[in-house]
C-alpha cells in the first residue's frame, strides 16, 4: 500500500466560516476516506495548537497524525489527544530570530502605520500577527516590514492574507525559514515521502506558497476570485501549473471539503472507489 500525506488547511478550506449541511456531508466523506486508507492527515492552519483541537471537536473531523499550526511556525506529532511539540522545527527556525521570541520583537513593528497587533490568542512563539486595513498598499507596507525587520538583524517571512469575510487584512510576520511549504517539506523528509505522494489543499493567501509549488495542491472552489487569478499566475510563473488543480465541483460543489475530496480523486485515482 502506498503511503500518502494529506495536508489540508481548515479555514476555508476543509470547514466553511458558517454552518453549511453540504459541507458538512462532504466532511464525513472525507473522514471516512481518511479512515479507509494508509494516509497520514495533517492539519495545517495559521490557528494555534488548541484552536485547531477546538475546530477538530467543533466539527468533529477526523484525528490527525500531524498538526502545522501557526502558519508553518509549529509542528505537533499527534497519537490521539496527546500532541507533542516538534522541538527541533523550532531550533531550525529560531535562529532567524536570534533566539528571540514574537513578543520580543513585536516593539519594533509597533509605531508602522496601518498595524494593528492582533489578540493574545492569535499570537504565537514564532508567529507575530497584526491586522491591517483592506486598501492599505501592500507592497509598500511589505517593503517597509522587511526594512525594519532588517534593521534588528531578524529574518522573517512575511504572510499576508485578506479576512475577506471581515474585511481586514493579515500581516504574520514568521522567522524566514518557517512558512506552510517549509513545514510540510519537513514533514515530507521526516516520513521520506516524495512529492507525488502528497496533496494540499487551501483556500487563501496564507497558503500561497503551496499552492503554487511542486507540491500537487487543489484550490477550493470558494476561493475568492483574486486568490484563484494569483494562486494560478504563481504556478505557472514557477513552472508548476500542472500541479495546481482548482476544484470545479464535478459530484458535489467543489466548495469546502468537497472541495479536498475532488482534489484527492483528482490526484490519486486509486482512492476513488473509497468515496
Ligand atoms: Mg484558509
Amino acid at each position: 500500500m502506498t503511503l500518502r500525506l494529506i495536508c489540508s488547511d481548515l479555514d476555508g478550506t476543509l470547514i466553511p466560516s458558517g454552518y453549511c449541511a453540504e459541507s458538512h456531508r462532504a466532511l464525513r466523506t472525507f473522514a471516512r476516506l481518511i479512515s479507509k486508507h494508509e494516509i497520514q492527515l495533517a492539519y495545517v492552519s495559521g490557528r494555534d495548537h488548541r484552536l485547531v483541537q477546538q475546530v477538530i471537536d467543533e466539527y468533529q473531523l477526523p484525528a490527525p497524525d500531524y498538526v502545522i499550526s501557526d502558519v508553518g511556525a509549529s509542528i505537533y506529532a499527534c497519537h490521539e489527544h496527546n500532541w507533542t511539540l516538534i522541538q527541533d522545527w523550532h531550533h531550525h527556525i529560531g535562529p532567524d530570530w536570534g533566539g528571540r521570541g514574537a513578543l520580543d520583537i513585536a516593539v519594533f513593528f509597533a509605531e508602522t502605520p496601518g498595524l494593528i497587533l492582533q489578540e493574545d490568542a492569535h499570537q504565537g512563539r514564532y508567529k507575530l500577527s497584526f491586522y491591517a486595513p483592506l486598501e492599505v498598499d501592500q507592497s509598500a507596507l511589505l517593503w517597509h516590514v522587511q526594512e525594519l525587520a532588517g534593521e534588528h538583524q531578524l529574518a522573517v517571512s512575511l504572510i499576508y492574507s485578506v479576512d475577506h469575510g471581515k474585511h481586514i487584512a493579515l500581516l504574520d510576520i514568521l522567522p524566514a525559514a518557517a512558512n506552510k511549504l517549509a513545514a510540510i517539506r519537513y514533514l515530507m523528509n521526516l516520513l521520506r515521502l516524495h512529492a507525488d505522494e502528497v496533496l494540499f489543499a487551501g483556500d487563501s493567501g496564507n497558503d500561497m506558497d503551496v499552492l503554487s509549488s511542486e507540491l500537487p495542491a487543489v484550490l477550493v472552489a470558494n476561493a475568492h476570485d483574486s486568490v484563484r487569478r494569483q494562486a494560478l499566475r504563481m504556478a505557472r510563473q514557477a513552472g508548476y501549473c500542472d500541479q495546481l488543480y482548482v476544484a470545479r465541483g464535478v459530484k458535489g460543489d467543489g466548495r469546502y471539503a468537497d472541495g479536498v475530496i475532488e482534489g484527492i480523486q483528482f490526484y490519486f485515482p486509486d482512492l476513488r472507489e473509497a468515496i
